[in-house]
């Protein structure tokens, strides 16, 4: 069965919750499209507004982050169950910032993993080497094991409906897209590391998407490879640009 499209856009640290529901109500009619998932990622204060607004359309709501536990004291978190009660289907886990800037590592994500399947919240979950490990040739090793930590005790089950992005940090926000053959070229080897953990059906039932610097002019060749179905969108995202991207064919 072929896979379907998941365009996701991550909206960061941008859009008050005002501005969440102007740029909603713009690229609600640009962003239909019956034949893609579409997801809007957006800050945690703008969830309830952008739900709201979204209502009647094809968009989704995700969140851009979770923590792992229920409930108690963390403050300054939020949880799987909070996400949940106002309609939240995706949260992005494991952005290359967060590893940057918030000390999130493989271990804190695969824990978020296991409790956003158990909220039956799919994850998007991000890995992609630096430009560094690129030139030293280890970019798929990397990979390799943000992904086998990052599914540790994550059933076949669960990880037919997730979501895999494909991030290169030396692409995120710079305006470097990776080229279409690099881009493939990790996808894959990304598919064949879930055949090794999982199984052949697995790895084909599970969505794998690349993310950096996408833009209207390099989705379509992207999206149109066999391992890509689709992409996790930052700047791009908070444009009206986001509707061409999403009816890239
Ligand atoms: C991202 O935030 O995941 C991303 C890919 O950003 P950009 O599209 O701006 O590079």
């Amino acid at each position: 069965m072929a896979r379907r499209k998941i365009v996701a856009g991550n909206w960061k640290m941008n859009m008050t919750p005002s501005e969440a529901v102007k740029l909603v109500e713009t690229l609600k009619p640009l962003v239909a499209n019956d034949d893609v998932d579409v997801v809007f990622c957006v800050p945690a204060i703008d969830i309830i507004p952008v739900i709201e607004v979204a209502k009647g359309s094809n968009i989704q709501v995700g969140a851009e982050n979770m923590y792992f536990e229920e409930k108690g004291a963390y403050t300054g978190e939020i949880s799987p169950a909070m996400l949940t009660d106002v309609g939240v289907k995706y949260v992005v886990l494991g952005h290359s910032e967060r590893r940057e800037y918030f000390a999130e590592t493989s271990e804190t994500v695969n824990k978020k993993m296991l409790k956003a399947f158990e909220h039956g919240i799919t994850p998007i979950m991000c890995c992609g080497e630096s430009l560094e490990q690129r030139e030293q040739g280890i970019t798929m090793d990397w990979i390799r094991q943000q992904v086998k930590v990052g599914f540790l005790n994550v059933t076949a089950e669960q990880a037919k409906t997730a979501v895999i992005a494909y991030e290169p940090i030396w692409a995120i926000g710079t305006g470097k897209t990776a080229t279409t053959e690099q881009a493939q070229e990790v996808c894959a080897g990304i598919r064949q590391c879930i055949a090794e953990i999982y199984d052949d059906a697995t790895a084909a039932a599970i969505r794998i998407q690349y993310g950096g610097s996408v833009n209207a002019k390099t989705a379509p060749e992207l999206f149109a490879q066999a391992d890509i179905d689709g992409g996790l969108v930052g700047g791009a995202s908070l444009k009206e640009e986001f509707g061409q991207i999403v009816n890239y064919k």
